[in-house]
């Protein structure tokens, strides 16, 4: 791994000898010969030493002996592809990247464009598919069956929830939450601005209308302050919300207290989107059962995975009740179809729930990975002073489900750009997510900070997430760290 691409930079004054300790010292395939003014006359493999010293047979003779070649390589604005074009073409494993004056900036390599590495893919383990056999086995493939039933048992003893109900999405969790907490068109939802959308669309299916509220730059989670605001301004209007989504972003709690105490104060239930933050906790108790009713994800990139599913939680049997029932097309106890509300077909399938119940199994494991991954970059990264990240009260315990962190200033780079810039070098990396009032689905919504300038799109403008499946290795990982420094160094 090299952390700055001048370490492999060698005058062409330099001996033979030179440049085989180099190679060797540094474990790249190659040099790169440079000017006074560092900029790049041609690259050194080992094979073009090996046919300088036959020619010339002294390991004391310099490399200007070494032809003039016009050397290959990308510039900073090339895609991916155009690497990938100059090593077919030419046979070679690595291209330099050079900026305007045809100073190297970077290196690509074969390996980075044949092995991507991917943001979150699924992780799953050994016991899923004998569940998925077993549902299979006993022809419980409909949406009911013994999975199902393991998959809520050990959800509910993994997460401390009182009562739970396996879903067919995270978004259908939302939904049904926002449901049973009686929201009706025209009614006003309180939600974190900065998250992903399925946070805020199911508030649009019920025709009710969305505020979004500012995050605090400690958590990225809504801010106290800003919370407050809106209450203070929709309750003047005599308008209170039916209820507040709280997200915690990437697995990391918000500042549950004072939220909670608010939302106390103003007779206002909180759904907890805990879509990221399963496994997460507050004062050691999970995230999700800090609301009135809570939403968890299952979905192919979340920290556990029934390739497509959720769950809603709540201490309140009832509400999970009439969750479970709305979930099953609303089809009352009669014998006869009676239908006397709108039903949806919401419920979990018992063939995914197996791989749930595997899945579950594995929580605390793939916790401690995607917290690892995170503890590696912080320290790789923060050397520098350059970025910062969400951090953890420390009565609290963030899954770290994504590795997000956010570029100072001083980067001279935003999220994006770093995001794109990973991706010519084979390496999946995601901006934060785009704020809810930027998006024009939600153009109508109002939008509530603190009173300064908005957090969130400064979060947004500087952020980016990191590869963090727990499958990541070392090796990938340190690849990921020396294209980053090499990107903002
Ligand atoms: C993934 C996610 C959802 C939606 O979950 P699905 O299972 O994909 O429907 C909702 N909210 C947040 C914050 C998420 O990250």
């Amino acid at each position: 791994m090299i952390r700055d691409i001048s370490e492999i930079f060698i005058p062409r004054t330099a001996s033979i000898q030179d440049a085989l300790e180099l190679l060797n010292k540094t474990g790249q395939e190659m040099l790169l010969v440079v000017d006074s003014s560092q900029r790049l006359q041609r690259t050194v493999t080992d094979g073009d030493i090996r046919r300088l010293l036959l020619a010339n047979g002294d390991m004391s003779s310099t490399l200007e002996g070494l032809p003039d070649l016009k050397p290959l390589y990308v510039s900073q604005d090339d895609d991916s592809e155009a690497a990938k074009r100059i090593m077919v073409t030419n046979k070679v494993k690595h291209v330099p990247v050079i900026d305007d004056q045809q100073r190297p900036i970077g290196l690509i390599s074969a390996q980075d464009l044949l092995d991507p590495i991917l943001l979150s893919p699924p992780h799953i383990g050994q016991e899923e598919i004998s569940f998925v056999h077993d549902a299979f086995d006993t022809n419980w493939i409909a949406p009911v069956g013994p999975n199902l039933d393991l998959f809520e048992k050990e959800f509910a003893l993994a997460t401390n929830a009182q009562n739970c109900v396996a879903l067919s999405s995270g978004t259908a969790a939302i939904h049904l939450g926002l449901k049973v907490l009686g929201v009706r068109p025209g009614d006003l939802v309180f939600c974190s601005t900065l998250t992903f959308a399925a946070s805020a669309f199911p508030i649009l299916y019920e025709s009710a209308e969305p505020v979004f509220i500012d995050s605090e730059p400690e958590t990225w989670n809504i801010c106290p302050e800003a919370l407050e605001n809106a209450f203070q301004k929709y309750q003047a209007q005599n308008r209170l919300p039916k209820a507040l989504i709280l997200v915690s972003l990437y697995g990391t709690p918000p500042k549950i207290e004072e939220i909670q105490s608010l939302c106390d104060k103003y007779g206002v239930p909180i759904l907890e989107d805990a879509a990221e933050a399963l496994g997460s906790k507050y004062n050691d108790q999970s995230m999700g059962t800090f609301g009135t009713v809570g939403a968890f994800s299952f979905n192919g990139n979340k920290i556990i995975t029934t390739s497509s599913g959720g769950m809603l939680v709540s201490d309140d049997e009832n509400l999970i009740k009439r969750a479970r029932y709305l979930s099953t097309q609303a089809r009352s106890a009669e014998i006869f179809y009676h239908h006397e509300d709108i039903g949806y077909n919401y419920r979990m399938s018992n063939v995914l729930a197996g791989i749930g119940i595997g899945q579950i199994r594995l929580l605390e494991q793939r916790v401690e990975q995607k917290r690892q991954i995170f503890a590696k970059y912080q320290s790789s990264l923060s050397e520098n002073g350059l970025i910062e990240h969400a951090s953890e009260a420390p009565w609290s315990l963030s899954n770290r489900w994504l590795s997000a962190f956010c570029l100072k200033k001083e980067v001279g780079f935003s999220g994006i750009e770093i995001v794109r810039k990973l991706q010519e070098r084979g390496i999946e990396a995601r901006p934060i997510w785009n704020p809810m009032h930027q998006q024009p689905v939600f153009s109508d919504a109002d939008y509530v900070t603190a009173g300064g300038t908005s957090v969130a799109d400064k979060l947004f403008g500087s952020g980016l997430c990191l590869p963090s499946g727990s499958q990541l290795n070392e090796t990938q990982q340190d690849r990921v760290i020396s294209n980053l420094l090499n990107i903002i160094s």
